[in-house]
Parts: structure tokens; C-alpha cells; sequence
């Protein structure tokens, strides 16, 4: 069966790699001259380290991340500290350079596979038994299937960096909450490490002359870590982006194309669960088309998945308002019941993202 995956971000790459390793032909067209990714961090959680597993890939991904005390290490704005993580009660994150994480999924894939500079506008031109649309948060191909669905919709403002090697003090991975915004740090390998700042925000497609001075500004009285770590960053290396996020599609498939990763079901970046659910769907629909016929494979991905991005939607935007909130009462409520939040309960509240188990290949 031939099958083209439509866009070379980590969705359609995992895509591709899971397809060959269900003995599918498959070729990769990405509208952008060059596969790539963007110069931020991101973590995996073990549900996608898992995935990864299955079709091969989770040892040689794993080389190129730092493991994350993120999901442990809750501190207050003032640098009180709610919780600290603990080697064996709480659990590390998967931590990467997207570049890397990118390039390393690349390097699982034949050169002859990737067509760059090659966009898709009418998935019926597609000479393919099967077409994933992994064109993103914007795709063109969700709309053209579904154009009745909403546009994605604004949800806060974010500012992400990497450190230079060696630049900025060294971190363990920690979120800071303060009122209306969020302070995250992983450490990645080669003595780097990425933050992210996410603050409320009414309108989308604000920007600031100079980012890197804002985000400072905004940080100049949080925890010295904070502060350095933007201080170690080059100023062009500041990223400002809108958060966005969909609302659950009537249907993941339309014919033989099926929606993949951010096309399907952005979420808000809260539960770190953006890529792990595209690694996930990538493996899901694989492993459907590896028995069934197109059409059975299809009905079985969109039954398979679209029930868990509604969940994952949903929670993602309970964090992501909870992250951005000033309302006192809910910092109040925090910074009482965290530190005495026994780790089983906080584990049990993770285990539905964390727990899923892939399909067996
Ligand atoms: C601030 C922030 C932090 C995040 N942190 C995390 C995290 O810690 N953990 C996590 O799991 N997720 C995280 N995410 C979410 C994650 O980044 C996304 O969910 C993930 O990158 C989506 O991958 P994708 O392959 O579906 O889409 P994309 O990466 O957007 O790839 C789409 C590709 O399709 C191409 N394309 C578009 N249109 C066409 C066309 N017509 N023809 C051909 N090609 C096309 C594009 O050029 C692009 O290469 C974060 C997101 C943000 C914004």
C-alpha cells in the first residue's frame, strides 16, 4: 500500500517511519524547502517514549534528550517552593532540542522518502492509498475536508528560549506559577537548557519591539533561575508565539485521508501532550492499517482517537487556564494543598496520559 504523509514535523515523521515498519510505501511532502524545526525545547512524557518503542525508535530517540524534574518541581513566584521532586517517587520527562528530537526521527528515514519544497492543497491530487494530513495547527487539508470546523482559537501568549552551551546556571526542570503567568525549565543535553514564559493575554498577534527585554521586564522580581536564564539566552533567540488551540472535529478521517497530530487536535502546551498525541495517533494508525482494508483501518483510527484528543483537549485547557490565572483564590488553593498532596494522588491524576499503552507491532 502506498501512503503520503503531508507535512514533516514530528507527527508526520513518526508517521512515516511507523508506516515502513508496517511494510507500507511511503513518501513524505513537506511545503517547506528544508525539514526542520524550530530552535525551542519540548518534553515527551512516557506515553510517547512508549509509542516511540514500539515502532523501534525510543533508544535512539532517547540519546538526544535530558531527563526533566519538571512535573515534580512546583514553585511559587516569590521562590516558594510547593513541592521538589524525588528520585524514585516522581517521574522525570523526556527532555529535547525539537531540532534534535526532529533530526533524529529524520535520520530513521531513506533520504528518497522526503520530498521538501512540495506543498499539498487538494488531498485528492494525492497519487496515494492513503494520505495523513500532518500539516499542523493551520492545516489547509482540515479545512478543505471540514470547513465548517472553527479556526483554532487563542488561548494565552508564550515566549520560549534555548541557553548556549554552558551560558546559563545548571537547572533539574521546574514550573513556576505567578499570577496570570507560568515560568517552565528543562535542562537539555550539552549543558543547555530551554524556558518557557506563558502569560494571559486578551488578543492574539501581540509582539513586543524587543522580546527578549520583555520577558526579562516580566521576570525581573521571580526566582534568580528564571532571571538568568533568560539573561543567558541571545536575544534572537527569543521565540513569541500565540497559543492555539481546536475544538474537537466531527471526524478525524474523511475518505481515504486521515488528520494526524496539531491538524487533528491542538492542544494548549499545559500538559506537555501536543507531540505525544500526534507520536501517538502516528503509531495508532499504523497499527490499524497494518490488518484491516483502508476504510476498516480509517473507522478504526477515528474510533481509536478522537475520543482520547477530546479528553487530552480538555484537560490541557483547564491547565492552560489554571497556568494563566491571577485569581487569588486558585493560588491560595495551590500553595495549601501541593506540598501535602500525597505522590500517589498526583501520580493517579498523570495516569490517564501517561499510562496509555500502544498497540503491539
Ligand atoms: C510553546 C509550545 C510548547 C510545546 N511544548 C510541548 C511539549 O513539551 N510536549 C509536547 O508533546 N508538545 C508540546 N507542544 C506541542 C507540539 O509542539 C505540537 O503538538 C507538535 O509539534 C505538532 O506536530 P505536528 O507534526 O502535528 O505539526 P507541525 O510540527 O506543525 O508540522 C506540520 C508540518 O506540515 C507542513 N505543512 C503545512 N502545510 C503544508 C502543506 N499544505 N503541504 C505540505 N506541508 C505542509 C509544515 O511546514 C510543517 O513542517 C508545544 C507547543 C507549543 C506552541
Amino acid at each position: 500500500m502506498k501512503a503520503v504523509v503531508v507535512g514533516g514535523g514530528i507527527g508526520g515523521l513518526t508517521a512515516a517511519i511507523a508506516l515502513r515498519r508496517t511494510g507500507h510505501e511511503v513518501a513524505v511532502l513537506e511545503r517547506a524547502p528544508e525539514l526542520r524545526e524550530i530552535g525551542a525545547g519540548l518534553s515527551l512524557a512516557p506515553n510517547a517514549m512508549r509509542a516511540l518503542d514500539a515502532v523501534g525508535v525510543g533508544e535512539r530517540v532517547r540519546k538526544h534528550s535530558a531527563p526533566s524534574e519538571v512535573t515534580g518541581t512546583l514553585r511559587t513566584s516569590s521562590g516558594r517552593y510547593l513541592r521538589r521532586f524525588r528520585a524514585g517517587r516522581d517521574e522525570p520527562l523526556a527532555a529535547f532540542h525539537r531540532a534534535e528530537l526532529h533530526g533524529a526521527l529524520l535520520a530513521e528515514l531513506p533520504e528518497s522518502v522526503l520530498h521538501t519544497g512540495t506543498e499539498v492543497t487538494d488531498p485528492s491530487e494525492v497519487d496515494a492509498d492513503v494520505v495523513v494530513a500532518a500539516d499542523g495547527v493551520y492545516s489547509g487539508l482540515r479545512r478543505r475536508l471540514f470547513p465548517a470546523a472553527p479556526a483554532p482559537g487563542f488561548r494565552y501568549t508564550c515566549w520560549r528560549g534555548v541557553t548556549e552551551p554552558g551560558a546559563g546556571p545548571p537547572v533539574r526542570g521546574s514550573f513556576t506559577m505567578g499570577r496570570g503567568a507560568y515560568f517552565m525549565i528543562h535542562p537539555l543535553p550539552g549543558d543547555r537548557s530551554c524556558w518557557a514564559l506563558g502569560a494571559a493575554e486578551s488578543t492574539p498577534g501581540v509582539t513586543y519591539p524587543d522580546e527578549h527585554a520583555e520577558v526579562s521586564r516580566r521576570v525581573a522580581d521571580w526566582p534568580a533561575e528564571a532571571r538568568d536564564l533568560v539573561a543567558a539566552t541571545r536575544p534572537e533567540a527569543v521565540l513569541h508565539n500565540d497559543i492555539l488551540d481546536l475544538d474537537p472535529l466531527p471526524a478525524f478521517t474523511s475518505g481515504r485521508v486521515a488528520l494526524l497530530g496539531d491538524a487533528a487536535h491542538a492542544v494548549p502546551p499545559d500538559l506537555g501532550q501536543g507531540a505525544c498525541q500526534a507520536i501517538e495517533d502516528a503509531v495508532v494508525l499504523a497499527a490499524s492499517l497494518r490488518a484491516a482494508s483502508v476504510g476498516d483501518a480509517l473507522a478504526a483510527y477515528d474510533s481509536a482517537r478522537r475520543p482520547r484528543a477530546a479528553y487530552v483537549t480538555k484537560q490541557a485547557r483547564g491547565k492552560a487556564a489554571a497556568d494563566t490565572s491571577s485569581a487569588w483564590w486558585l493560588h491560595f488553593l495551590l500553595a495549601v494543598t501541593v506540598p501535602v498532596m500525597p505522590a500517589s494522588v498526583i501520580r493517579r491524576q498523570a495516569s490517564p496520559l501517561w499510562d496509555w499503552a500502544p498497540p503491539i507491532f
